[in-house]
């Protein structure tokens, strides 16, 4: 039976390398089967893998791996890390606010049992991830958004705080000069943080956590918490997170379709090619926004790609922590 089922994924992941690669030949014949073999990397659990260059989130969570504890644990002191530190204007404490000054932020995590927590619109608290987490495990719910998210993270002992910090407060003020709404591409090199983590079981878990596009709408919520955009999770197979223009993300439910691409047979670097040019497709804007996936198998193989150059993942394993860019389709 067991063989069967070998046999049957061996020939779906055959028939996945051919389909992906002639999809792309026919817009840019720019990947060929050989180069996508090479783009494959195996490692051994446990592993970590992030959007960014966030080389000391990525060592707090594979600390907590390395201590035999969960890929959810992992993921969530992992995020924990870039949330607390209010250099970076596009997680947690000093993320950029929304058009009217307002830092609002949105968080998920997912668990290698397929539960799910949310925070959207979450104001005044440093750690959404962890609100999200305690959504998860504590409500009979999947996502709390603006005041009560708050409140409830309020009688789950998280202190307010005043998320925007004066260097952020300042470049709102700068930006008010012409209020010109254009979403950047790759701001500050350094974004949402979108995390995968397989732990020493081989037990998946992701986590996603962001303070959205600066000056946002007022009440707008991006892909990052939403299940299935900004991240997903399936233990069978494998999981995949975002970065960049969400609404692009949302529309083409880009995690899921890499996980399911991935359940058909596809490495998580051919699914990821793949999604990214479900976007290239549909939208012939895409000279102007960015957009980054990872996603990670259940056999610890990893795989990242993004429209445009300057995106980059960290990961650590093997005891090694890097930043690696990657690669992108717009040449
Ligand atoms: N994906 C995030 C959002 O749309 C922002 C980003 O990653 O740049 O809210």
């Amino acid at each position: 039976m067991k063989r069967r089922k070998f046999i049957q994924n061996a020939s779906l992941s055959t028939f996945g390398i051919a389909a992906g690669t002639s999809l792309f030949a026919s817009k840019k014949n720019i990947f060929s089967s050989e180069e996508k073999s090479a783009q494959i990397e195996t490692a051994n659990f446990p592993l970590v893998i992030a959007t960014w260059n966030v080389k000391e989130s990525t060592a707090e969570a594979w600390r907590v791996l390395q201590d035999g504890n969960s890929a959810l644990d992992a993921i969530e002191k992992g995020c924990m890390v870039e949330e607390a530190n209010a250099e970076g204007q596009s997680v947690g404490i000093g993320g950029l606010p929304d058009r009217d000054g307002n830092v609002t932020l949105d968080a998920c995590i997912m668990d290698s049992k397929g539960n799910y927590g949310a925070v959207v619109y979450l104001q005044n608290i440093t750690h959404p991830i962890s609100v999200a987490r305690k959504v998860m495990e504590d409500t009979p719910h999947v996502i709390l958004a603006g005041k009560g998210a708050e409140q409830f993270a309020l009688s789950k002992g998280f202190k307010p705080v005043d998320l925007l910090t004066d260097a952020s407060k300042k470049a709102w003020e700068e930006w008010k000069k012409t209020s010109q709404y254009k979403p950047i591409i790759n701001i500050e090199n350094h974004d949402t943080i979108g995390m995968l983590a397989i732990d020493k079981n081989g037990d998946i878990s992701g986590g996603c956590t962001t303070s959205g596009l600066a000056y946002k709408m007022a009440g707008r919520v991006g892909d990052s918490p939403i299940i299935g955009s900004g991240l997903f999770i399936d233990n069978e197979i494998g999981g995949a997170t975002a970065t960049g223009l969400g609404e692009e993300v949302l529309k083409t439910v880009g995690s899921f379709l890499i996980v399911e691409l991935m359940r058909q047979g596809k490495t998580p670097q051919q699914a990821c090619e793949e999604a990214i040019g479900r976007i290239i497709k549909k939208n012939p804007d895409f000279k102007n926004f960015q957009v980054g996936y990872i996603a990670l198998n259940k056999k610890g193989e990893t795989g990242y790609y993004s429209i445009h150059d300057g995106f980059s993942v960290t990961k650590y394993h093997d005891g090694k922590n890097e930043n690696i860019p990657s690669d992108f389709y717009e040449k």
